[in-house]
């Protein structure tokens, strides 16, 4: 009868509506095949859930896959450990909370908008990253391209969109506003992460606009957490060159 129960219960789970409402009517029959239909169905389940997980992958765009393992917090005082910690245990999405990261090029911003954006791939949050150019480039062309309005349909059923480099390129009025739109939009149902080389103060120089500039700080502070950081980063101080001297004595 247990076994009767996971096969209604897969059933379901997998919409086969016809074998979840007939399920106890197949008890004389099922006595020798349970096994095989529940190790089917389980199979039916991994697959589907599998396949979800790649097309979630596939669809969030992440250029590049970077973990919070790999980021040193004694190398950046803009966030402590503890504060990783949290970063990383991502309830602050399903609370619908921002996260903006503040701070000179090679701080690590884009490292831990992407070990967010990854790990909330692997956690089963829909998820989609862009920089905020291309996400410009995608409101832009929300009416001529199939493409934008499919990625645009995708931000709105995200739980997660992380906006990447915010601030090196200014926008104009008619993105701003679309920018603003979008923003409005996902305001208190989906969580926005945003890196950006710009201070608060220097936003309104960005947007072009600083009515429409407070306006967007007002939605996205409400729920937020923001993360300065500082330092001459960690592409100054981890260099690698072609001709290092330390080798010379090698030859
Ligand atoms: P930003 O987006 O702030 O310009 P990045 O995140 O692109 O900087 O960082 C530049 C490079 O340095 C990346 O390869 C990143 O993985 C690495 N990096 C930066 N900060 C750290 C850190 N604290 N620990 C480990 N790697 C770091
Ligand atoms: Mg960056």
């Amino acid at each position: 009868m247990k076994q009767l129960d996971q096969i209604h219960t897969f059933a379901k789970q997998l919409g086969l509506s016809n074998l979840a409402n007939h399920t106890f009517e197949l008890l004389p029959e099922a006595i020798s095949n349970e096994e095989f239909l529940i190790r089917c169905l389980k199979d039916e389940i991994a697959y589907r859930e599998d396949r979800a997980k790649q097309r979630r992958i596939k669809q969030a765009q992440l250029p590049a896959i970077k973990t919070f393992e790999a980021f040193d917090t004694t190398a950046q005082n803009g966030i402590t450990d503890w504060q990783l910690r949290q970063l990383a245990a991502l309830n602050w999405i399903d609370g619908i909370f921002n996260v903006i990261f503040i701070g000179p090029p090679g701080t690590g911003k884009t490292h831990l908008a992407l070990a967010v954006a990854n790990k909330a791939l692997e956690n089963g949050y829909k998820v989609f990253f862009a920089s905020m150019d291309i996400l410009v480039h995608i409101l832009k062309t929300q009416e001529i391209s199939r493409n934008s309005a499919a990625r645009l349909k995708w931000i709105r059923e995200c739980q997660l969109l992380v906006i990447d480099e915010m601030g090196y390129l200014p926008v104009s009025k008619v993105e701003a506003n679309l920018f603003f739109q979008l923003i409005s939009t996902l305001y208190e149902n989906t969580s926005v992460v945003i890196t950006s080389n710009k201070g608060f103060d220097g936003w309104a120089d960005i947007i072009g606009d600083p009515v429409l500039t407070t306006a967007l700080l007002d939605r996205l502070t409400h729920r937020c957490q923001v993360l300065s950081f500082s330092g001459e980063g960690w592409r100054v101080a981890h260099r690698e060159v072609i001709f290092d001297e330390s080798n010379l004595n090698k030859n």
